[in-house]
C-alpha cells in the first residue's frame, strides 16, 4: 500500500467523527512527507526538535507541526516561532519557557498537557494530581503567550483491549473534571490527543479528539522511537 492509500483508508474512517488526523512523520525522510502532503495532508507530528526543525526548514511553509515528544526546557526556542502544537507538557517549568519563547514571537504557543495513564515507568507526564497542582499554579494564571487547549495521553503498549479501553476511558474522565474545574467558560480547551496506530480505533470509541498516526500510514520505522 502506498502512503496516500493508507491516508485515505484512515481519513474515510475518521472524517466523518471530525477527528483531528496528525502524521507522524519521526524518523521517515521529507520524500515520505511530501507524498503525504500531495494526497492533502497537512498536519504532521514529530518527537525531536532538532529532526522537527529541519524538516520546517525544508518543507512547505503551510504544514502545521506538532510536537508529540518529551521536550526540553533548552531546546523550547528552536521550535518557538512555528510550533501549532506542544502535545507534551508535562511541567510546570517547561510551560513557562515556553511562555517566556511565545512572548519573545510575539505569539501564543498552544499546548497539551500530556498525562500519564500508562501503566508502565517509562513514559513521561503528569498525574493527575500533578496536572491539577500547575493549573492552579499562582505562575500559570500569569502566562500570557501559552493557551493549554487540552490534553494527551499514550496507553500502555499492550494488545489488552480492555486495559487500553480503561485507560482511554481515564484520560476523557479526567479531562471532563479538569473542563469543569478551569476551563469551564474557555471553548478552546477541547482536545484529547489518544490513539496511535494500533489502538486509534478504541482511542475514538472513548472520545478522541486527535489521533497520533505514525506506522499506519508510513510503514514501521526503522529503530524504535523513545
Ligand atoms: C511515535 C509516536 C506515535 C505514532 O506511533 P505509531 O504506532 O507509529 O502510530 C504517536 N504518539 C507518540 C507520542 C509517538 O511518539
Amino acid at each position: 500500500m502506498s502512503i496516500a492509500n493508507n491516508l485515505k483508508n484512515i481519513k474515510k474512517e475518521i472524517d466523518s467523527l471530525s477527528v483531528a488526523l496528525i502524521a507522524v512523520s519521526k524518523t521517515k525522510p521529507n520524500a515520505d512527507i511530501l507524498e503525504a502532503y500531495q494526497a492533502g495532508q497537512r498536519i504532521f507530528g514529530e518527537n525531536q526538535v532538532q529532526e522537527l526543525s529541519q524538516k520546517h526548514n525544508t518543507l512547505p511553509k503551510d504544514i502545521e507541526w506538532h510536537l508529540i515528544g518529551h521536550l526540553q526546557s533548552n531546546k523550547v526556542k528552536y521550535i518557538a516561532p512555528f510550533i501549532s502544537l506542544i502535545h507534551s507538557v508535562d511541567s510546570l517549568k517547561l510551560l513557562k519557557e515556553i511562555n517566556k519563547e511565545g512572548a519573545k514571537n510575539k505569539r501564543k504557543i498552544n499546548c497539551l498537557l500530556q498525562i500519564y495513564i500508562a501503566d508502565e515507568d517509562t513514559k513521561y507526564g503528569l498525574g493527575f494530581d500533578e496536572a491539577i497542582e500547575l493549573l492552579s499554579h499562582p505562575d500559570y494564571q500569569q502566562m500570557q503567550h501559552i493557551r493549554i487547549v487540552g490534553l494527551m495521553g499514550i496507553a500502555t503498549n499492550t494488545d489488552k483491549q480492555s486495559q487500553l479501553k480503561e485507560e482511554f476511558y481515564e484520560l476523557k474522565t479526567f479531562f471532563k473534571g479538569i473542563k469543569q474545574s478551569f476551563f469551564k467558560n474557555d471553548a478552546g480547551f477541547k482536545e484529547i490527543s489518544m490513539g496511535m496506530s494500533a489502538d486509534y480505533k478504541l482511542a475514538i470509541e472513548q472520545g478522541s479528539t486527535m489521533v497520533r498516526i505514525g506506522s499506519h500510514i508510513f510503514g514501521n520505522r526503522d529503530y524504535k522511537p523513545e
